[in-house]
């Protein structure tokens, strides 16, 4: 039997335009089955349901916040990788990632997760290339969202394994489960392209795939030239969004990771496919790379989300830091707009829309309670995207969880 409890909430935002000063929410087990408008209407809806009248005193209830792209399992690189341009980064990442033992990349995993979910974040999309997130993440409060990396760098002697790797496991829990994410167009052939675009639509699942990331990609895709010719065979000779066109991988299931290369009419050419976009703000500021057009993106009706990336090209794991960043890089958007990508945006991403980032009948009950008492929705936006706002309780699935527990 489900337990149905009456959350008293002195403010809610329930998405980017709906504030409710004094309301109820109704959950029953993990899900909500009713916003309701005022104090003394939520008092009476619980007694006729029969429901645990909970007051969690003062503070701003909302949606979780919803990362749409991360690798945790880089989370114990942590200030070990230097800030270096694209490719000698790569270069270095791979390196210090090979001198760190499994139990302290498993460590770093954990830890990720629980700072995610200390900062407001309850669902995540995370990219898993050694096969160490499942077994960690699969305990973990943190809904998640795995994307199994796979990648042969254009070597067909590595197409199978790359394959296999992406396959399995496919069997989620109630907050687990899992997509596909080709690494990138540089590292991924047309032949295992193809294969992992079949394969998603065939088990109804999202992609997610670095994309347009850097100016090296652009080189080696279509010329064969730049520092990546270094450690690459021939080129395609074609563009990252040609190649996606012809594998099969540029569809509505997709989210594109980073897409800071792409002119007016490819963004047209995403927008057509319905594709979705992540953006990471911090690690975007950490490669120092000029800024990002999130207007255009916008205006085209690409619906964009957020990311943090991982540990080795971020100074943190939070994405109040990423909306806050936003802000001061993209100070032409709306507060409600940089909202909308921190919540619903990602939850597009992730295969959720109709579940999750927002406060409302049917969706599930992630839920965070922060630190404010906002006036009207201008003041809630303002605050939740600009001041990294105080955690006070996080909610998964309807239920109360703490970091590390
Ligand atoms: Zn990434």
């Amino acid at each position: 039997m489900l337990s149905t409890k009456m959350i008293l909430a002195r403010q809610v935002l329930c998405q980017g335009d709906f504030f409710l000063k004094g309301a109820g929410i109704l959950l029953r087990g993990a899900r909500i089955l009713e916003v309701v408008p005022s104090l003394s209407a939520a008092r009476r809806l619980a007694r006729r349901s029969d429901a645990a009248l909970e007051d969690k005193g003062p503070g701003l209830w909302s949606a979780g916040l919803v990362n749409a792209h991360a690798h945790l399992e880089l989370t114990a690189l942590e200030g070990v990788v230097p800030r270096l341009p694209f490719a000698p980064w790569v270069a270095a990442l791979m390196q210090a990632r090979m001198r760190i033992k499994r139990a302290d990349l498993q460590k770093g995993l954990q830890q990720g997760a629980d700072r995610l979910l200390a900062t407001g974040t309850t669902a995540l999309g995370d990219n898993d290339s050694l096969g160490l997130a499942t077994g960690v993440l699969a305990v973990h409060p943190l809904r998640t969202r795995i994307w199994r990396e796979a990648l042969d760098a254009w070597d067909p002697k590595r197409t199978r394994a790359a394959l296999r790797f992406a396959r399995a496991p496919r069997r989620g829990t109630q907050t687990l489960a899992f997509g596909l994410a080709p690494h990138a167009p540089y590292t991924v052939s047309a032949a295992l392209g193809r294969a992992l675009a079949r394969q998603a639509s065939r088990r109804r699942v999202p992609i997610s795939i670095h994309f347009a990331e850097s100016l090296a990609e652009d080189q080696w895709m279509r010329r064969g030239s730049g520092p990546l010719a270094r450690v690459l065979p021939a080129s395609p000779g074609l563009s990252s969004l040609d190649h996606l066109e012809r594998t099969g991988l540029l569809a509505r299931r997709t989210a594109l990771v980073h897409c800071n290369r792409v002119s007016a009419s490819g963004i047209e050419t995403i927008a057509r496919a319905g594709a979705t976009v992540v953006h990471c703000p911090q690690s975007h500021r950490f490669f120092r790379r000029s800024s990002f057009d999130a207007r255009s993106w916008l205006d085209a009706g690409v619906v964009l989300a957020l990311g943090t990336d991982s540990r080795a090209s971020n100074w943190d794991l939070d994405m109040r830091a990423e909306m806050a960043r936003m802000r001061v890089a993209c100070s032409d958007l709306d507060p409600s707009e940089i909202w909308t990508m921190a919540t619903e945006g990602g939850a597009h991403c992730l295969g959720w829309s109709q579940r999750l980032g927002r406060v409302a009948k049917g969706f599930q009950a992630d839920l965070v309670q922060w630190d404010l008492t906002p006036r009207s929705r201008s003041g809630a936006l303002e605050a939740l995207t600009g001041s990294l706002p105080a955690v006070r309780r996080v909610l998964v699935a309807g239920r109360e969880v703490c970091p590390g527990d």
